[in-house]
């Protein structure tokens, strides 16, 4: 177990299992970021978050609440925390150097640089580093909202498929024809103006994601649909189309009223005519919708009233 600022520890299981030594060295609180769930202990205040040490798993989602355990812990007065997993490796290394970039402020390189100085077996794995990358990219915060996000939570989602049976619910954006009036900008279909998608389920394909994450901040600037070269907005999933999407990695995209074809799906990815694989991809072609601005809504309703 190691000290890495006053009040916050580093360690292994075995450090999680010395109550004289965690108490000697004031430990307070106990956050546990394994695959199995250790003893409750009545002596501390504990949180236990499940995430295994490999490429699958999803450390980015797990960082609000496990931050969040921590500082409210070293905001006790007199209180420390041990963050530990397994081996004090990888996971809670990685939650700790998250903690230093958006408390401390620093950068990637530099927590990790930091924490391999106190504690030289630091190894935080390869995909945690691509996912901490992102959190950096994102401005050290998880906004779940953000294309970054949205883009990297589907494809930890295509990981897993095809075996999963169901999708997470939460991959799919709400159907704006469904949700009544929106102030968004949306897209209704050419044909039979069904409202589709809004502007914010766009997402720019130019954002990378696993080891393309450091090409995240770069690109981030570029508004969502400024690519003129490209034929297709590549959209997040919608609702409406998650009855094709199951079962298959690959198809079609009708409008859910009028059946015209309005693009296309495939798990794999597609290629865009700007020449960049999107994976997962979910494309509608730009000449089959309309894009109905903000701005023509709020006007409308301006003048029922
Ligand atoms: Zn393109
Ligand atoms: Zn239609």
């Amino acid at each position: 177990m190691i000290c890495v600022l006053p009040g916050l520890y580093l360690g292994s299981i075995s450090d999680a299992a010395d109550i004289p030594r965690l108490q000697e060295a004031g430990i307070t609180h106990v956050l546990t970021i394994d695959s199995e769930e250790p003893m409750q202990i009545d002596t501390f205040q504990t949180k236990y978050v499940h995430l295994l040490d490999d490429s699958s798993a999803d450390l980015l989602s797990c960082l609000p609440e496990c931050l969040l355990f921590v500082k409210q812990a070293l905001e006790v007065v007199g209180s420390s925390v041990l963050v530990h997993c397994h081996a004090g490796v990888s996971r809670s290394a990685a939650v700790v150097a998250a903690y230093l970039m958006n408390t401390n402020k620093l950068t990637l390189e530099d927590a990790y640089a930091k924490l391999q100085t106190l504690k030289a077996d630091v190894k935080i794995n390869e995909e945690f580093v691509n996912q901490l990358s992102l959190y950096e990219a994102m401005g050290c915060d998880v906004d779940m909202t953000s294309a970054g996000y949205k883009q990297y939570r589907l494809q930890k989602v295509t990981e897993k498929y095809p075996e999963l049976q169901k999708l997470p619910k939460e991959v799919f954006a709400l159907d704006p024809n469904s949700v009544g009036q929106t102030t968004d900008a949306l897209f209704r279909c050419r044909k039979c103006r069904r409202s589709l998608f809004r502007v914010g389920s766009i997402l720019n394909h130019a954002l990378g994601s696993g080891s393309a994450a450091f090409t995240h901040k770069r690109v981030t600037t570029l508004k969502a649909n400024d690519s003129t070269n490209c034929t297709s907005y590549f959209v997040e999933p919608v609702q409406w189309m998650e009855t094709s999407l199951l079962g298959v990695m690959d198809g079609q995209l009708l409008c859910p009223k009028c059946s015209s074809k309005l693009g296309s799906f495939n798990w794999y990815g597609e290629q865009c005519s700007c020449g960049r694989w999107v994976t997962p991809a979910f494309q509608i072609h730009k000449n089959r919708v309309d894009e109905v601005k903000a701005i023509q809504i709020r006007s409308l309703q301006k003048s029922k009233t």
